[in-house]
């Protein structure tokens, strides 16, 4: 995932001098959370008003850890929160030219591709105040940003309504960002949105080239369920690649092709039955569906049982999750139910436990390898004629 996270072309703005201003800023933003799928939002967002040279923070490391987040530790046992004081010090000592801004955005609400068919699409409440959270730590023998220079910019944003987001960033960059007007930053939030839909699409068109080169090669694939974070190398330890490299492709449940034809065919029969009511509902299973990413995993679980070339489905939380808890049964359920592999590695934290990793991988492989063709015809066999993965579906 790492090159998606490069700097885009700035703004079609013609030159002002506050744009030229804004053009030698570097803003820093910590890799972390929900800036995993949030990323091209905010991307397209500092292009449009003119600051082209953002930079994020590595993957999660021990080493960044140890060299940058040492001694700033604050209260959260959650270890993704944990984590962030690494991310921070990297972005304040460890570039080679300093930034001006540290972004850190206290993310109350997710762009979420289920908005409309759930009650709320809100962030983890440990995510939302992370940036507060772990500030307190470089403040709290000294001001780290002031001695430094660098704005500590952190605001709330409810990016799963657009239309408080104009209010929320003016308000956060006024007196940040050299002349800035309400009117930019409603044009950039919109930049923001349409390039994180871009991206979004790219990614789920990627996944349906891999069902398709399954569905043509008569190959399984295998559906990681987690959190946006757990795409870290240093968060969830690259599991899923260890599982690619014996030649299983992985389709991450947030980049799942949303198709209609692919949906509808699906779930149209338990809509026509009456269990749910549209293709992404999720009622049916997951009834309190207030937080974004919860909602997203039970309806990736949905999504797997359901699709005949996904034949396992890999499982990953983090340590001290409170939120993953009440998801456990009912994941494995909706998953093991249909027939399909589940494997869950839970409790996540700073060490990759190389060794029986490395076993269970071997053992994930054996299954799938014994396992798969039977898998592929059973869940085949279970749903509606007209796959349109399948050739004999394509248009003439
Ligand atoms: S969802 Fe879990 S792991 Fe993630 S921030 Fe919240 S409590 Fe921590």
């Amino acid at each position: 995932m790492a090159k998606w996270f490069a700097n885009r072309p700035s703004g079609g703005h013609g030159p002002r001098p506050e744009r030229a201003e804004r053009a030698k800023l570097r803003v820093g933003i910590p890799k972390v959370l929900n800036i995993w799928t949030t990323h091209q939002f905010w991307l397209g967002f500092f292009a449009s008003l003119g600051v082209s040279r953002v930079v994020f923070s590595s993957d999660t490391s021990e080493e960044q850890g140890r060299e940058f987040g040492s001694g700033r530790g604050t209260v959260d046992c959650c270890y993704p929160v944990k984590c962030i004081s690494g991310h921070y010090g990297e972005l304040i000592f460890g570039q080679k030219r300093k930034i001006d801004i540290l972004f850190s955005p206290m993310i109350y609400s997710m762009p979420s591709f289920l908005k409309g068919h759930v009650a709320d699409s809100l962030a983890c409440p440990r995510v939302m105040a992370a940036p507060e959270n772990i500030k307190a730590g470089f403040l709290k023998e000294k001001d780290v940003f002031a001695e430094q220079g660098i704005r500590y910019v952190a605001p709330l944003v409810s990016l799963a309504d657009p239309m408080q987001v104009p209010r929320q960033l003016f308000k956060a960059f006024d007196g940040v960002l050299t002349g800035l007007t309400f009117d930019e930053v409603r044009e950039a939030v919109d930049q923001g949105y349409r390039t994180l839909a871009g991206f979004d699409r790219e990614m789920r068109a990627r996944s349906r080239r891999i069902l398709e080169w399954c569905v043509r090669e008569q190959r399984p694939c295998v559906m990681v369920l987690a959190r946006p974070y757990h795409m870290d190398a240093g968060i969830g330890h690259e599991i899923e690649a260890d599982l690619q490299a014996y030649g299983y492709p992985i389709l991450w449940m947030q980049y799942f092709p949303t198709d209609p034809d692919l949906l509808d065919w699906m779930f149209n029969p338990e809509i026509r039955d009456g269990y749910i009511k549209s293709v992404l509902d999720i009622s049916d299973v997951w009834p309190s569906s207030y937080s974004a990413n919860t909602n997203e995993i039970l309806w990736g679980a949905k999504a797997a049982a359901r699709m005949p070339w996904i034949t396992c489905v890999i499982r990953l939380t983090s340590y001290e999750c409170g939120m993953d808890q009440p998801t456990f049964t009912p994941v494995q359920q909706i998953v093991e139910r249909s027939g399909t592999l589940f494997f869950s590695f839970q409790e996540l934290d700073s060490t990759k436990p190389a060794g029986s990793v490395k076993i269970r991988i071997e053992t994930i492989a054996h299954y799938l390898e014994r396992n798969s063709p039977t898998i592929i015809a059973r869940k085949l066999a279970a749903m509606p004629e007209g796959c349109p993965l399948l050739p004999s579906a394509a248009p003439a």
